[in-house]
């Protein structure tokens, strides 16, 4: 029999990180309680990033130092947390939203999504199997480990060509592996690659295989303009081809797009009354920190705005 406490706040906030941060702040100053529920610690993604040049007001900060100022920010505004949570339940359409997790029931008047996504997996042989055996999704985390030695980032955006960039400090030399001849990422950071010796650019091709034993030793890359199959040794692989959204929980509850990503309106919210998205999570031309943060501060305004016509509503009929 399961005896999980119940927990009540104004509103719940799924994921810690930068979005919910943020949204956390403004429920504090609409004199909302609010309550962070993570499956990981808070900070989320950015946590893992080492050198953020693009916050204003932060010509250079690092994105765990950045995490904790957000996070010291959004506790002054009595934000409660409960993290490494398991969710087991959702329920956005009840008259209170109901979420449940392997600590207890939690139940507010509104609910906002910021669960961020997690990097794509390139889908290939060997990758599965060599995974934290020469296969890593974070430079930051792993980058010290290749020091002196070969790795290669595929990707062509501004993730894959600022961490190869960061890869560069330890390894000797860094391969950037796309599948065009023209890369995604902003001018800045094409520059610093192209300038940078130990950068070497493998373009039109695509990953077949990543090879090793009991870790990483080679992969194999296909031409897409000529078809033909090589074989280069590298001792690590970097895929940064993008993010897939944390929304799986939602697919039936909310409308996704093709890929995922929750629709939202301008004020975040989504296609269920009272539950708004933030942050990576939701359907946006950009993702950005400052983007981020801002969909919070909406959000949660619109949390609030949601919860006083219901209470309006409720006085109304009583
Ligand atoms: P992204 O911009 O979506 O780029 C993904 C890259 O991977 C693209 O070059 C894409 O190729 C390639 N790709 C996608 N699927 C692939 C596959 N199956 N096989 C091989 N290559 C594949 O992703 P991101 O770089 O992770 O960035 C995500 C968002 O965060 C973007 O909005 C980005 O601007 C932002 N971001 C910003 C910063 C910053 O401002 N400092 C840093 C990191 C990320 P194609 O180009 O051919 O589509």
């Amino acid at each position: 029999m399961e005896n999980l406490k119940e927990y009540k706040y104004d509103i719940i906030i799924l994921g810690g990180g930068p979005a919910g941060l943020s949204a956390a702040i403004y429920a504090g100053r609409a004199a909302l309680n609010s309550a962070i529920i993570d499956t990981g610690v808070t900070g989320g993604w950015l946590n893992k990033i080492l050198e953020i040049e693009n916050y204003p007001g932060f010509p250079m900060v690092n994105g765990f130092d950045l995490a904790e100022k957000i996070e010291e920010h959004a506790d002054k505004f009595g934000v409660q947390k409960h993290i490494m949570q398991t969710i087991t339940g959702i329920d956005l359409y009840s008259p209170v939203k109901k979420i449940k997790t392997n600590e207890g029931i939690f139940i507010a008047d509104s609910v906002i999504i910021a669960t961020g996504a997690h990097p794509q997996k390139l889908g290939v042989p060997g990758e599965e199997e060599l995974a934290g055996r020469g296969v890593s999704y974070c430079a930051v985390c792993d980058g010290a480990f290749f020091k002196d030695k070969v790795v290669s980032v595929v990707g062509g955006g501004n993730s894959a060509v600022e961490e190869a960039l960061y890869l560069t400090r330890f390894a000797s030399k860094v391969n950037i592996i796309h599948r065009r001849n023209e890369l995604r990422a902003d001018k800045m950071y094409q520059e610093r690659a192209l300038d940078n010796p130990k950068v070497n650019f493998i373009l039109d091709s695509v990953v077949n295989s990543i090879n090793g034993r009991d870790k990483v030793e080679s992969i194999t890359l296909k031409n897409v303009k000529t078809n033909e199959v090589i074989e280069i040794l590298t001792d690590g692989v970097f895929p940064y081809i993008g993010y897939t959204p944390n929304s799986e929980m939602f697919k039936d509850q909310l409308q996704l797009d093709e890929r995922g990503f929750i629709k939202t309106d301008v004020e975040m919210a989504t296609s269920c009354e009272g539950v708004f998205a933030a942050g990576d999570i939701r359907v946006t031309p950009l993702r950005q920190i400052v983007i981020s943060v801002a969909d919070g501060a909406l959000a949660a305004t619109g949390a609030a705005k949601y919860i006083k016509e219901k209470e309006e509503v409720a006085e109304i009929a009583n």
